[in-house]
């Protein structure tokens, strides 16, 4: 009853007090485009990839420019074939020539300005339109929508990022009371004692959902299974900005006795793709963003792991296009039992963690080396691969016993080997702890080496 007056109610006032009445609209947009046949939503996405360029390359100086210094115009685009012919965006260039990369049409002063917590090693700032903040959290409330999570549903963070935190001002704590409905945790440096107590705040506040940064939620539920602790059982737990493991899938689940799904997004352009009750594959925000998976300089196939670029159809203030955002991923062939025709995706990797090459070139998603040797010995303790150059691994690991024997450097070499290689070198760092990445993220693997696909 107070979630339907809140999300019918209270909301809608709210949007149109502050002016940002075309949530609204979009939300209603949104709701019906899910259900389009999976053709319609590829035509609908590439019509606007099309208007997208054309509106690039006539009000935007970096485009025009790299358009022209690559020999490729706009209007060379009839098929989603003829992109691969456009320039990458790397995150350097926006690093670099972000002023040329606004619009003509929309002077700074009136953009929303944003940046990345720099879990890449490259922390960039960028600028959207207030109308594409409206559709960005329109989408994101027609991506929990998927899972019935509704405006007005009290929602529990474990969030690593503070600047996600609610703001502290009186009006903004009224507003999160009356409508946002939000606990927030934040996990950079989570220690046990507030592991305990954040169990016991759940508890009292009953959200009906968890969002969380995935390991963060994994130590969490790692501590209270070991504590011999009841966790606190939502209906729904969603999981974000860190790469869900399998075993870390299994264990949130067993512990907090609620479903997870997994949701993929970045700073760059909120919510990218979600998963649906079906949990069977993660459904693109198809609308507003346009995701090429590319290998050898062509587009996959259905089901072939490729690297992402991303492009936002709907930022007309500072346009990213073909945007390298370091993941990779495949597309889940098919159809959804949902009945949504959004695209979906499989396969997300890449970021925190990182593909890993090997001495003979072969590459290994982190993903899949935590699995072989994380999961299968947990007294190892914390580990990190590092690469920086190829055919070369660093293995971090803070142990939990403060050491580690001869058997775990034997287990984690040949593991290694196994999947990179009998080749590859490994240099091993015993630590004490590892640190976080400055957004707060663990990351399993990282890699500073370019071009792997
Ligand atoms: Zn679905």
């Amino acid at each position: 009853m107070i979630q339907k007056i809140i999300q019918h109610v209270l909301f809608p006032i709210d949007c149109i007090r502050t002016g940002s009445r075309d949530i609204l609209r979009y939300q209603e947009e949104y709701e019906k485009s899910q259900f389009l046949t999976r053709q319609q939503l590829d035509e609908l996405s590439f019509s606007r990839m099309k208007t997208m360029l054309e509106y690039a390359y006539n009000h935007i100086e970096f485009y025009r420019q790299r358009f022209d210094e690559h020999g490729s115009h706009p209007s060379q685009i009839v098929e989603p074939g003829d992109l691969v012919s456009l320039p990458i965006l790397e995150k350097q260039d926006i690093q670099n020539q972000w002023n040329t990369m606004v619009s003509r049409k929309h002077p700074v002063k009136d953009l929303v300005v944003d940046r990345t917590g720099g879990s890449t090693g490259t922390p960039i700032e960028f600028y959207y339109t207030p109308q594409r903040s409206h559709s960005r959290t329109a989408a994101t409330w027609r991506h929990n929508g998927f899972v019935d999570w509704q405006i007005g549903n009290k929602t529990a963070l474990l969030w690593g990022a503070s600047r996600d935190a609610p703001d502290i001002r009186f009006k903004q704590k009224l507003r999160n009371y009356l409508i946002s409905r939000k606990l927030f945790f934040n996990t950079a440096g989570f220690q046990p004692d507030e592991m305990a107590a954040f169990n016991q705040q759940l508890k009292k506040f009953r959200p009906k959902v968890i969002l969380a940064y995935a390991n963060s939620l994994g130590l969490f539920a790692n501590y209270l299974k070991n504590q011999g602790i009841t966790a606190y059982s939502p209906q729904a737990i969603v999981t974000s900005a860190e790469m869900l493991t399998p075993e870390n899938r299994q264990l949130i689940e067993e512990v907090f006795g609620a479903p997870i799904y997994n949701r993929y997004g970045s700073r760059e352009f909120s919510v990218i793709a979600s998963e649906c009750l079906e949990r069977d594959g993660l459904h693109v925000m198809q609308e507003g963003l346009y995701l090429e998976i590319m290998k050898d300089g062509r587009h996959v196939q259905p089901g072939e792991l490729g690297e992402l670029f991303v492009t936002d159809l709907l930022n007309f203030g500072m346009p990213l296009i073909r945007y390298r955002i370091g993941d990779a991923a495949s597309w889940k062939p098919g159809d959804c039992h949902c009945g949504r025709g959004l695209a979906r995706l499989t396969n997300i990797a890449g970021r925190t963690t990182d593909f890993l090459v090997g001495f003979d070139g072969r590459l290994c998603s982190g993903a899949v080396l935590t699995v072989a040797m994380v999961a299968q010995r947990p007294s190892l303790g914390q580990i990190q691969l590092e690469q920086n150059d190829r055919g070369c691994v660093i293995c971090r690991i803070a142990p939990k016993e403060g050491q580690t024997t001869e058997q775990d450097r034997t287990f984690l070499t040949e593991q290694i080997h196994q999947y990179l290689g009998p080749g590859t070198s490994i240099e091993f760092d015993i630590v004490s702890q590892i640190a976080h990445e400055p957004s707060g993220k663990y990351r399993f693997s990282k890699s500073t080496l370019k071009d792997l696909f």
